[in-house]
């Protein structure tokens, strides 16, 4: 196999890719509270859905939990970036948690419109996916009045809405697949009112626009993420729909030798979740094939970061 993948290769490297302004901003939230508070610190679900990243901070002391019921009262808990449903907050007053919100605000922009939607007596169709934290949350701001489609055949399926109705999505779904669910229901309900502005996040559309600029040059692409980040499988999803083949690999260990014979030109990105490491890790590993050229194709750049939540502001914190 060794033989077979060496040679003189291209790396093609989209950007944007990995890390986006809400991961960042919520492993240093799980960083700082096991700086400041007294351990442990609890983290209320994969703070950010990264295999590599939840092993770090659990390796720091960080302790996840999947719900409130296995944190001792009284006890520091982060929330994930994901978003929570208001109930979840309410469970953590009911212990008596100290809770550091690490829910990314471009989530919390979609929980606000949902309630916005709610307050004016509107249906609601979250497009998202099932299962997924972030759409769980965000049906848990108006549970009885938002119904959650996937796919056309979803909508096709819905039933006649005499009322307002209003659409929001997740944050991390393919650009294309969004556009398509948003057509149907439109037609659909010709009277359907959308968000301010696109609720699929600019993080997940830069990589996805970067990685749509790379697929047609190359033979192979790889994307770097966990099985259930949502942004780094649309990825895959994206680079196989525009006709080159994508895998999704956790780290270097996920790439394979025999699929790299006959790959001249690899392209390399990251979903939002994951670190920048792994990616040249794997460029050095496919060193060790053969000569590389690594190019970079950029599409754009992102300047946009999040503050730290109040109670990380004040220097020391509380337990200082
Ligand atoms: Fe926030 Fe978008 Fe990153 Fe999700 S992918 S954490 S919504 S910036």
């Amino acid at each position: 196999a060794w033989h077979a993948a060496a040679g003189a290769r291209t790396v093609l490297l989209p950007q944007p890719q990995s890390f986006c302004a809400g991961v960042e901003r919520a492993i240093d939230i799980v960083e700082q509270a096991l700086v400041r508070y007294p351990h442990p610190v609890y983290v209320r679900k994969q703070i950010v859905h990264n295999l590599h990243v939840v092993r770090d901070l659990a390796d720091r002391g960080a302790v996840f939990v999947d719900e409130l019921d296995e944190v001792p009262r009284g006890a520091t808990v982060v929330f994930s970036a994901h978003g929570v449903a208001p109930d979840v907050h309410r469970q953590a007053r009911e212990r008596d948690l100290r809770v550091i919100d690490a829910t990314c605000p471009l989530v919390t922009k979609v929980h606000s419109e949902v309630r916005r939607f709610a307050r004016r007596d509107h249906q609601i169709l979250l497009i998202g996916h099932a299962g997924h934290e972030e759409a769980i949350g965000t049906l848990g701001e108006a549970p009885e009045r938002t119904r959650l489609v996937q796919t056309e055949a979803d909508v096709a399926a819905l039933p006649d809405i005499d009322g307002p109705v209003a659409y929001v999505t997740q944050t991390t779904l393919a650009m294309d697949e969004v556009a398509t669910v948003v057509a149907a229901l439109r037609e659909r309900y010709p009277h359907i009112t959308g968000p301010g502005s696109d609720d699929v996040c600019y993080a997940t559309t830069n990589r996805q626009r970067a990685v749509l600029a790379v697929a047609g040059q190359s033979d192979l692409v790889y994307v770097v993420g966990s099985r259930n980040s949502s942004n780094s499988v649309r990825l895959v999803e994206l680079v196989e729909r525009a006709g080159t083949p994508a895998r999704l690999v956790e780290d270097v260990t996920g790439v394979r030798l025999a699929e790299l014979a006959g790959a001249a030109t690899v392209g390399l990105t990251a979903g939002a979740s994951a670190s920048p490491t792994l990616v040249a890790e794997i460029v050095r590993n496919l060193g060790g094939l053969g000569p590389v050229e690594v190019v970079e194709r950029r599409i754009t750049t992102e300047t946009i970061t999040f503050n730290r939540p109040r109670e990380l502001d004040r220097a020391g914190g509380d337990a200082a």
